[in-house]
């Protein structure tokens, strides 16, 4: 069923489109590669899915909702419960612990953190860093720091988890372990996953990809 449709989505920079007429469709629970190289607009692609940007023209309808037609605050909040977001460089507050990073969701949405503390520690386990929780983000090695940032994207259980190169800054051998890793979480979490990537060969273990160039559908499969 689909999820997410993007129809007709254009977004312009002065005369410049980096997307230009885009419509695709993802369905909930499935998990897709958007490929292409540098300058394709993947990324913006990926912020307008996420709601940290709004299209020019066109909509992106979630759950039939558009929320390009959302205000601010009422997209702030979908971002938040919705939106799990991994980037190439985690963005963990440096003032925090990782578990005070993990939390800060829950404390946004003003839920409970007691569960949320449970499960994100059962995670932390699971992916071998629960000796990183009251550490502070500088103390932890990259791929640490990428794991925090992975169990505070899942904190909230979202439904779509968008990641723009999660692999980027890795060697080639964690790449293709931190791919199986959110694609192992994504299923486990119901959540639809949606990947940014340049790299075929992180793209090779999605069924279904799309491939940008210059803004437009280049190909899908
Ligand atoms: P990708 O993620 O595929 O490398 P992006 O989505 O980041 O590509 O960018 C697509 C195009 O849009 C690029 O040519 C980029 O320079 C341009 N672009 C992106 N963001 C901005 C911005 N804020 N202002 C002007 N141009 C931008
Ligand atoms: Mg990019």
């Amino acid at each position: 069923m689909a999820f997410i449709e993007v129809k007709n989505l254009t977004k312009k920079y002065g005369d410049f489109s980096a997307i230009q007429d885009l419509s695709l469709v993802f369905d909930e629970s499935a998990q897709y590669a958007i490929l292409g190289a540098s300058g394709s607009g993947k990324s913006t692609l990926l912020y307008h899915l996420g709601g940290l940007d709004r299209p020019t023209s066109g909509e992106i309808l979630i759950d039939g909702e558009n929320i390009a037609s959302f205000s601010d605050k009422k997209l702030a909040a979908f971002r938040n419960k919705s939106v799990g977001f991994v980037f190439q460089f985690h963005f963990l507050l440096p003032s925090m612990s990782c578990e005070e990073n993990i939390l800060l969701p829950a404390q946004i949405a003003g839920v409970e953190t007691a569960n949320v503390k449970s499960r994100c520690g059962e995670l932390a386990r699971h992916l071998g860093v629960a000796h990183c929780l009251d550490k502070y983000p500088y103390q932890l090695s990259g791929g640490e720091q990428q794991r925090i940032n992975i169990i505070r994207a899942l904190s909230l259980k979202p439904k779509m988890l968008l990641c723009d190169e999660p692999t980027g800054s890795l060697d080639s051998e964690n790449s293709q372990k931190v791919t199986q890793l959110l694609k192992e979480l994504a299923t486990e979490y119901g959540a639809t996953l949606i990947v940014v990537t340049h790299d075929v060969n992180v793209a090779s273990h999605f069924n279904s990809q799309f491939h940008l160039k210059d803004g437009s559908l280049l190909t899908s499969q």
